[in-house]
């Protein structure tokens, strides 16, 4: 371990980039990005460099390095494309005690770049001592995935209660046990959902009331866990799955995607299956309430996405009725993932400019669906909750206008490693079902799509 990692304030210095190419108007690109005054010197700059020089953000001298051009210089980097003249840089910048790099090449670098993660102010360097940049884009890779892109402006409303949070606790740890509360509290969650006033708001009241005891407010996460291969979540999803102290999930939510749930969090299953709903919908909302306004955050796990069939906006009006913090984050529907996975684009310029969503179960033995809107040409139906309805839901697209040989597909437990995709024809797609003895979770596709099912195939 040789490199101290520092972090430079660059802003208003003199730096000198050799060289005018791709290579090096990356370099320059960076530098200006952090505030310095860059003069370049290459016999020939490329289009970018020229470019910035003739708006002027840049000094371009057009000529090869002179040691002249290190006299009052904060930094240097070499990216010519001779290795004589790099070699020479290195040596000189170093003599002069001038911090040097020379890109890809450690050996002549005095200090070298990391890979970073900018969340400004927030930033993350990551380096392997140049042992493999390829490893270091990989870690930093996982850490993007890591962190949320809005921890920058969490650090600014932090930054700017900095002095606040002193005056009020003069004692480091009350300090610091109070900056703890609000990184994992409602605050930051509030800030994460784009509600930055009122996160704002919420910082300050937790300032004024903190030496009382607050009562604790807990926060209600309406979160979509996809179709059921858990590579599908969001970001987002995943955080907040592992930090919710309690789980309320149903049936659809797959087994690999409760698993991504925080170990020692509390589940309570509410589960429904078709017609017979374990926990009625009004002693669901009741329970998230209840929940939250005993201080958990709550997880509201939901499978697809919680606005699409999902009843999630009955859940939510409860909580907003009665001003319980909650955020909604979507998730792949299972439309969207049962097409991708099935090789069948809901829509294709030459077989569908428009897609439904539709619900097709039964009710009192009928369907009560708008037919007319269903059986428009160039459409694609994805049909939601429709296995048990499938011989109506097909009998009433033919009555209907559709063609009795309009392609169909189901698609049953889709985006899971048990995926089946069973295609047929408006006629023929009820025999199939019976015959294939369909497993729900399934979606139908009716539409001239499916036929594309065939050709892009590729998830096995
Ligand atoms: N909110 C969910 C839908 C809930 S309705 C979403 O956005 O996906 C439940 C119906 O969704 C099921 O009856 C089935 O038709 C469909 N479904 C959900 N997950 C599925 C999967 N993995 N494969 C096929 N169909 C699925």
């Amino acid at each position: 371990m040789n490199q101290l990692p520092i972090f430079l304030h660059i802003n208003d210095r003199d730096c000198l980039v050799v060289g005018g190419g791709p290579v090096a108007a990356r370099k320059i690109e960076m530098l200006m990005r952090y505030g310095a005054r860059v003069t370049v010197v290459a016999p020939q700059a490329g289009a970018r460099v020229a470019g910035w020089a003739g708006e002027g953000r840049l000094r371009l001298l057009s000529r090869g390095f002179e040691p002249v051009d290190l006299e009052a210089c904060d930094l240097v980097y070499a990216a010519t494309d001779d290795a004589a003249v790099n070699e020479r840089i290195s040596r000189l910048a170093q003599a002069r005690r001038i911090p040097v790099n020379v890109v890809d090449n450690p050996a002549l670098c005095s200090f070298i770049m990391p890979s970073i993660i900018d969340r400004d102010p927030v930033q993350v360097a990551v380096s392997t001592g140049g042992a493999s940049p390829v490893l270091a884009r990989l870690l930093r890779t996982r850490l993007e995935t890591l962190i949320p892109a809005s921890y920058g402006r969490l650090a600014q409303l932090m930054a700017r209660f900095r002095a606040a949070a002193r005056a009020r606790f003069p004692e480091s740890t009350q300090r610091r046990r109070f900056w703890e509360q609000v990184l994992h509290g409602p605050v930051a969650e509030m800030l994460f959902a784009g509600q930055d006033h009122a996160a704002e708001r919420a910082l300050e009241a937790a300032l004024a009331n903190a030496d009382e005891h607050p009562p604790a407010t807990g926060e209600v996460y309406l979160v979509g866990g996809g179709p059921g291969d858990p590579d599908l979540l969001t970001f987002r999803a995943l955080r907040l799955m592992q930090q919710a102290d309690v789980v309320v999930y149903d049936r659809l939510v797959a087994e690999p995607v409760l698993a991504l749930t925080r170990k020692d969090a509390q589940r309570i299953y509410v589960g429904k299956e078709r017609s017979q709903h374990t926990v009625p919908q009004e002693e669901i909302n009741a329970l998230l309430a209840r929940l939250a306004r005993n201080g958990h955050r709550v997880l509201r796990l939901k499978g697809g996405d919680p606005f699409i069939f999902g009843r999630g906006g009955e859940e939510i009006e409860t909580l907003s009725a009665e001003g319980i913090p909650f955020q909604v984050v979507p998730g792949i529907t299972a439309a969207a993932g049962c097409a991708s996975y099935a090789g069948i684009p809901l829509t294709h310029r030459d077989f569908a400019q428009s897609c439904v969503f539709v619900a097709g179960h039964l009710k009192d033995g009928g369907m009560d669906l708008n037919w007319q809107a269903l059986v428009q040409p160039r459409q694609t139906i994805a049909i939601y909750m429709g296995v048990h309805g499938v011989e109506p839901l097909c009998e009433g697209l033919i009555a209907h206008g559709m063609r009795q040989d309009m392609p169909a597909a189901l698609i049953e437990r889709g985006t899971m490693p048990q995926q089946r995709v069973l295609i047929g024809t408006l006629a023929t797609m009820p025999g199939i079902v019976k015959a294939g003895e369909v497993q729900p979770p399934s979606l139908l596709i009716v539409g001239e799509v499916v036929r594309l099912h065939e050709k892009l195939a590729w998830f096995a």
